[in-house]
Formats: C-alpha cells, sequence, structure tokens
C-alpha cells in the first residue's frame, strides 16, 4: 500500500470506519509505516481537541472507538 492511498483511507477510517478489509490493508501499513502512524495519530488528537472545546455532531467517544478499532485491526 502507497502512503497516499493510505492517508486517504485514514481520512475515512476517522470519518465512518472502513471495511474490514481495508482496515486490516491499513494496519498492516500503519505497522511498517511510522509516517502514516503519526498522521493517524494526529487525527485521533484532533478529534479528541474539537471534543474537548466545542459541541459538534461527534458522539462523545468517538476518539476511543477509532482508537478501538485500531487496536483490533
Ligand atoms: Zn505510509
Amino acid at each position: 500500500m502507497r502512503c497516499k492511498w493510505a492517508k486517504l483511507l485514514l481520512s475515512h477510517y476517522i470519518e465512518q470506519g472502513l471495511d474490514l478489509k481495508r482496515r486490516e490493508e491499513l494496519a498492516r501499513h500503519l505497522q511498517k509505516c511510522p509516517a502514516c502512524q503519526s498522521e493517524l495519530d494526529r487525527m485521533v488528537a484532533t478529534v479528541e481537541i474539537i471534543q474537548s472545546m466545542e459541541d459538534v455532531d461527534l458522539p462523545r467517544d468517538y476518539a476511543e472507538v477509532v482508537r478501538v478499532r485500531l487496536e483490533k485491526g
């Protein structure tokens, strides 16, 4: 998987999740690619900051859901 594609998948991953196959591919890439891993960390951190500062339409446990998905993936 190329980083360009991985980063595209990351945004979908954050927004609405991915199907199992893509999630597995992404997880494999993340294990080998610190750059994309840190990109995901930054996205999750951003979601957490937004949640803590504003009333947005995200569920409160959104970031936690993302984290759990990543661990499972
Ligand atoms: Zn990458």
